[in-house]
């Protein structure tokens, strides 16, 4: 059983999908491991540490691999490197790409898409949504404090007192609850507001003040799984009303919100920006997906009327160690359950986290929401 660590192609992707610790656990269920050269410089990895682990260290190590990890799709000029047949391990993000999905299938790999994987009990050391995004939610509040020109907490000091920094949290899942703590933490006066009823208590138990439209419509906008709904217009419209008045005396808005398979609702408007106080900051989490906030560039930050936008992309790759321990640790327990007491892969199909995830197999595309439109 082989299994390869493959380098990311992407240069903006600095996470790695093994490490050393995970690669000893590997090779303790019975697998060479081999890893790309440099595969885990950008997260603080040198080849060195998994060489020590006991990995081999190869240019060609995709070649022969009947495993890949990865932290990112391999697209069509790297699948020529990979062999017929190998499972390959990675966030694949498959909506809208049919493109990638044909390639991966006609490269004969068997894709797994890890951000596919169901939010069980049994799934929650494998769940790369929730691992990435409470980093990504931690790091929004650091790269707001960066950007923002005051301190956070309250200081009384001999030669005055500045006041607490006012954060204002928007969308409260994994992301957004990770950013309160750690507003909070920082001394600031938090403020937070999701669509789920679930997530009021949640802010409060955080030490923050929670902040909606509680109707009719609020009290059943979760769906079964946990996530939230798209709103009607009239409830988006009283949201923004509610919202436009709080943002104004805002210092700093980090905003998480999404609706899974929709685009990002927007929650701030170019208007909004314009009320706030120069020197205020804006951290839209959900600008890879059309962001919140009217006027974030993916990859930037804008300024509007010395406000600035903060919409840096790959946000969890920004505390890039820590992105790839987690990813890593996430990756080597979805393996785990394909390995048999023999030491062998053994792929149960059956299992309903291999039927979740699987995108690709012996040359077509198998997973039932990505079928080809003629099909
Ligand atoms: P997400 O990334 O899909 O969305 C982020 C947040 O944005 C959500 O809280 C959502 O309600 C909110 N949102 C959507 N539209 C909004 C709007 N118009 N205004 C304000 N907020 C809006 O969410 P997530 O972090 O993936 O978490 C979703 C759910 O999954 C949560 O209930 C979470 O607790 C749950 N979860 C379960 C598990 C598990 O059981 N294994 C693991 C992780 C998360």
């Amino acid at each position: 059983m082989k299994i390869a660590v493959a380098k990311e192609q992407d240069p903006a992707e600095p996470r790695v999908a093994a490490t050393p610790d995970t690669v000893k656990k590997l090779k303790a269920l019975g697998a060479e491991v081999a890893v790309e050269p440099g595969a885990g410089v950008k997260s603080g990895l040198p080849d060195s540490d998994f060489t020590a682990a006991g990995a081999t260290v190869a240019a060609d190590a995709l070649k022969d691999a009947d495993v890949v990890l990865k932290v990112k799709r391999p697209e069509a000029p790297e699948l020529a490197g990979y062999k017929r047949g190998a499972l390959v391990l990675a966030i694949m993000d498959p909506y809208g790409n049919e493109a990638a999905l044909k390639s991966m299938a006609d490269a004969g790999i068997t894709a797994f898409a890890m951000e596919l994987m169901p939010r069980i009990t049994r799934a929650q050391v494998m769940d790369v949504l929730s691992s990435q995004a409470n980093l990504a939610g931690y790091r929004a509040v650091i790269d707001g404090a960066e950007q923002f020109g005051r301190v956070f907490p309250m200081m009384m000091t001999a030669a005055g007192t500045v006041p607490a920094a006012k954060v204002f949290i928007m969308g409260v899942g994994v992301a957004g609850l990770q950013a309160i703590a750690t507003a909070r933490r920082l001394g600031a006066i938090v403020t937070a507001t999701d669509v789920r009823p679930a997530t009021k208590e949640q802010v409060e138990s955080l030490g923050a003040k929670f902040l909606a439209v509680e109707d009719e419509e609020f009290k059943n906008a979760q769906t079964a799984g946990g996530y939230a709904k798209e709103m009607s217009k009239e409830y988006q419209a009283k949201q923004a009303a509610l919202t436009a008045e709080h943002i104004k005396k805002q210092d700093i808005v980090i905003t998480t919100a999404l609706i899974p398979g929709r685009p990002a609702p927007r929650l701030v408007t170019a208007e909004m920006v314009k009320s706030m106080k120069p020197g205020s900051v804006l951290v839209d989490l959900a600008v890879e997906r059309g962001g919140n906030v009217e006027g974030a560039q993916p990859g930037q930050v804008v300024e509007i009327g010395g406000v600035k936008i903060v919409g840096y992309t790959n946000v969890a790759g920004r505390v890039a160690a820590s992105a790839s321990a987690l990813y890593a640790r996430n990756l080597l327990s979805f393996f785990e359950t394909m390995v048999n007491k023999e030491k062998a892969l053994a792929v149960n199909w059956d299992d309903e986290l291999v039927k979740a995830t699987a995108l690709t197999r012996d040359g077509a595309v198998v997973h039932p929401n990505f079928q080809p439109k003629s099909a």
